[in-house]
């Protein structure tokens, strides 16, 4: 029997259940569809899919080792399906149940569709903890764990389908893709994936905890995995049992912290893609329906530009922007600052913002990031909202100026008593508005009119109990170990002001 193995966000051999399902059914046809539509939407960019184009590379340089080909084709998927099914005689298809943006889970609606039709069977199997038709969380950890220390399968022995021509990895040119520099971008590929975890496990990871909330240092000090886990060139289960290992070990020094904070960071992952399986419309619509009349839903294009291209006259928030676009990756802290900047002190509606930062991120994952974009605005209902401060953030985590200097050389007579507050240097008035900008706002006042205008929704009647429906849905059971503001809040929780 020849059976199609649809890989999606799965780039990897070893560990791949789908491969290991399809390898033991008959002649296995690895296929990667390039899909243009998915490429032209407002949370996909050319940098996500160079990444990608090199986990693809890397992929079949590896099957080649083996004897397989890496199948391309360009096209809509029932289209290429369809095709290589009626080319090839092939009666069954494989693959892993995948939690992507609402674009993939209606592309997969119709392929099952067509599948059906076809008389096709398409197999679709679990490659993470996220569970499919899970009803309600009660016991989810569990299930999660129980996959999770589910030996790791080794790569599987296969049988090619003769005769299929490979086809190209095209180029984003090729894809008609936007222009989107990103001089400083991580590699894609296994190869990259498994350098990083090992560096990470045995030199990089000792100050994790200590060292993740400062970009300069989260840039060495965290694992930098997260594109690798967004692609799949790197299984979540291969995460956490390397990471098992590693702490048995016992290595010395703060790394007992480290290892597990990092656990917890790949228990949260699961966590929060299991969100967007249970309620894929979160990418459009707010957690808490009340939520969507607290901004205009037209988000102010000037200030929305300014925002995104690192212009907003608060360096710390500039900063952060032009290294995200710089490099296409950013410490958590800082992408929380950066949205909550957006959705508080710029009042910009979420969307609009959490596509720029999807596309900004070369590990877009849309289970992460829809659930987070939403809970640093403030419109789960479930969550204390955490309005940072982004002058104090600097302060904090860029104590000595480096990073911001950096990324915004125009401030560079700017003296450092003044650095995250140009505008009060009395000097500030030769370079405002020609070199740098005026702040858009004041940071305190606007974050003090946006703790008001969101503690008024919360005010309302009836927030309690869409509160209480919410977290009965979504956040009932948040993995141990996670920080206070992330899990369930009960509706009156007060509001944060990171002032
Ligand atoms: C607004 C916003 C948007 C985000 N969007 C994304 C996204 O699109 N893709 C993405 O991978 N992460 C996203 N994150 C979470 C987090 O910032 C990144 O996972 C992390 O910075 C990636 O770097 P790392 O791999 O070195 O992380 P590490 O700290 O080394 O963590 C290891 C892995 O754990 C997972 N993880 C870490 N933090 C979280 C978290 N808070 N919630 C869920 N899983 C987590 C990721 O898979 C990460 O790769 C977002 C956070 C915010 C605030």
């Amino acid at each position: 029997m020849n059976v199609l193995v649809w890989l999606k966000r799965d780039l990897r051999l070893a560990d791949h259940p789908a491969l290991t399902l399809a390898a033991g059914m008959g002649r296995a046809l690895p296929v990667y569809v390039v899909e243009p539509e998915y490429w032209q939407l407002p949370d996909t960019s050319a940098r996500q899919w160079e990444v990608t184009a090199e986990a693809l590379a890397d992929l079949r340089e590896a099957l080649a080792a083996v004897g397989m080909p890496l199948v391309l084709r360009v096209g809509p998927a029932v289209e290429v399906l369809a095709r290589l099914c009626r080319q090839h005689d092939i009666t069954t298809i494989v693959s892993h149940e995948e939690t992507g943006n609402l674009w993939t889970f209606a592309r997969d609606r119709q392929v099952g569709a067509w599948a059906r039709g076809a008389g096709i069977v398409w197999h679709e199997v679990p490659q993470s903890g996220v569970v499919r038709r899970l009803g309600n969380r009660d016991g989810w950890q569990a299930r999660r764990d129980a996959f999770t220390a589910e030996a790791v399968l080794p790569a599987p022995a296969m049988v090619p389908v003769p005769g299929v021509e490979r086809g190209q990895i095209p180029t984003a040119r090729a894809l008609r893709l936007a222009e989107d520099r990103c001089p400083h971008r991580q590699r894609g590929g296994r190869t990259e994936a498994l350098l990083l975890l090992d560096s990470f496990l045995t030199q990089r990871g000792e100050p994790y905890r200590s060292a993740m909330s400062a970009p300069l240092a989260a840039e060495r000090a965290c694992s930098r995995l997260s594109p690798h886990l967004a692609l799949g060139s790197l299984s979540g289960r291969e995460a956490v049992q390397a990471t098992t290992a590693r702490a048995a070990e016992r290595p010395g020094g703060r790394w007992g912290g480290a290892l597990s904070s990092f656990q917890s960071r790949l228990a949260w992952r699961d966590h929060f893609m299991q969100k967007l399986e249970d309620q894929p419309d979160i990418e459009l619509r707010c957690l808490s329906r009340a939520a969507e009349a607290l901004r205009p839903r037209e988000a102010d294009a000037t200030r929305l530009a300014a925002w995104a291209t690192g212009q907003t006259g608060l360096p710390f928030v500039d900063a952060c922007m032009r290294y995200l676009q710089a490099t296409g990756w950013l410490n958590f802290r800082m992408r929380a600052m950066l949205m909550a900047v957006a959705s508080y002190h710029l009042w910009l509606d979420w969307r609009a913002t959490g596509h720029v930062l999807a596309r900004a991120f070369t590990d877009y994952e849309p289970g992460i990031h829809w659930p987070q974009v939403q809970m640093q605005s403030g419109v789960t209902a479930i969550n204390t909202p955490r309005i940072y401060n982004p002058v104090k953030q600097g302060l904090e985590q860029d104590p000595t100026g480096a990073f911001t200097r950096r990324w915004l050389p125009e401030l560079a007579a700017v003296p450092d008593g003044f650095l995250q507050e140009p505008w009060k240097w009395p000097g500030f008035a030769k370079i405002a508005g020609r070199r740098y900008p005026e702040p858009l706002v004041d940071p305190v006042a606007a974050a003090r009119a946006a703790r008001d205008a969101v503690w008024e929704l919360r005010r309302r009647e009836g927030h309690r109990d869409e509160a209480a429906a919410i977290a009965a849905r979504h956040a009932s059971r948040a993995p141990a170990r996670s920080p206070r503001r992330m899990t369930a809040r009960p509706a009156s929780a007060q509001l944060a002001l990171d002032l």
